[in-house]
């Protein structure tokens, strides 16, 4: 494994929309940085289709990442930047310095940091969704919907991505069942407006999954009140939860895990900046334009504090 120790201005960790933004600010600064991530767009890149990021009346989550992708990369060498495709192991905090440390031997040294890393998938927590995890089972509709065309499928979560991937899924199965915890959905009204209208998509309320069940593959589910859903593939879209376990430093963070910012995307520590999902800036309202704007708030502030000493 090669191992190279650098030390630099600025490192940025995370390639979602909070990440890219604040590179593009910092490149347009000319305050040198390492952009590192190990996606291209975080969760964005797997959303079917997104509707609300101004200037794209449609775009899909995919090719929305990789504009920010190449919009980065554009200004990267205005700043004699970088970006490394890599995933970060640790992040330790030592004489005013962060210290990132990379899968690939990437030792970085820097004054300032933008942690941009996202939030984690959540899962059901059911013994059988491991069991049948990619023979049935997924968490992604984006990565996996098409291997289940023609096959009758399901989907559980009330929320924006369990809409827009039941959507999605009608276009390519005869039958989605969607498995609502609740009475009601969280996702966009205009989300539920199309789902109601689809009659491909059966939304099934106050219903939760409690087993999955198949011999090699999933053939289907069976509910908390006993029902047995027959179906070929089961995807899992009920949220996220934010994972800051790679800082060896104790920043201060709300009662879920989320960091805590000020305004200016400072955190508890100093020269520790953080954007996107995994702060409390957001009022837990993840959205795209959300993040990018963090990013950039947080890319002005880093320049503060490493050009003009705070
Ligand atoms: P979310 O908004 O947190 O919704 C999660 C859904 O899963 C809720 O319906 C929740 O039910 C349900 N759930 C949670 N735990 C569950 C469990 N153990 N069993 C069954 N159901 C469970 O998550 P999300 O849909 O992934 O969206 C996250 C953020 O990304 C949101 O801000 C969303 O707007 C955004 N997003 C936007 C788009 C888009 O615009 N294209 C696409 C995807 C996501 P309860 O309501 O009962 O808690």
């Amino acid at each position: 494994m090669a191992s190279s120790i650098k030390e630099i201005p600025l490192v940025i960790i995370g390639t979602g929309p909070a990440g890219y933004t604040a590179s593009i600010y910092a490149s347009r600064y000319k305050l040198q940085h390492i952009l590192i991530g190990n996606t291209i767009g975080g969760q964005v890149s797997k959303a079917h289709i997104i509707e609300n990021y101004p200037g794209f009346i449609q775009i899909k989550g995919f090719e929305l990442s990789t504009k920010f992708k190449e919009h980065a990369e554009h200004f990267l060498p205005m700043s004699n930047s970088e970006f490394i495709f890599d995933t970060v192991i640790s992040v330790e905090h030592k004489d005013n310095q962060f210290i990132t440390k990379t899968q690939q031997g990437s030792v970085i040294k820097s004054k300032a940091l933008i942690f941009t890393v996202g939030v984690k998938k959540r899962e059901l927590g059911l013994v059988s969704e491991k069991k049948f995890l990619g023979k049935g089972v997924s968490h992604c509709v984006t990565c996996d919907g098409f291997f289940y065309r023609d096959k009758i499928v399901g989907i559980v979560g009330g929320g924006d991505s369990a809409a827009t991937g039941a959507l999605y899924l009608a276009d390519i199965s005869p039958k989605v069942y969607m498995f609502v915890r609740r009475d009601k959905m969280r996702a966009e009204p205009i989300w539920q407006e199309q789902i109601f209208k689809n009659p491909k998509i059966e939304v099934l309320f106050n219903t939760e999954v409690a087993e999955i069940y198949g011999d090699q593959k999933v053939q289907g589910v069976i509910t908390k009140d006993g029902r047995k859903i027959e179906l070929e593939g089961l995807f899992i879209e009920i949220g996220h939860y934010p994972d800051t376990s790679i800082l060896k430093f104790d920043v201060e963070k709300d009662e879920h895990g989320y960091i805590k910012v000020k305004p200016d995307m400072s955190t508890s520590v100093p020269g520790f900046f953080a954007a996107g999902d995994i702060t409390t800036a957001n009022n837990k309202f993840h959205q795209i334009v959300v993040a990018t704007g963090e990013g950039a708030v947080a890319a002005n502030s880093a320049y503060m504090y490493v050009v003009r000493g705070g």
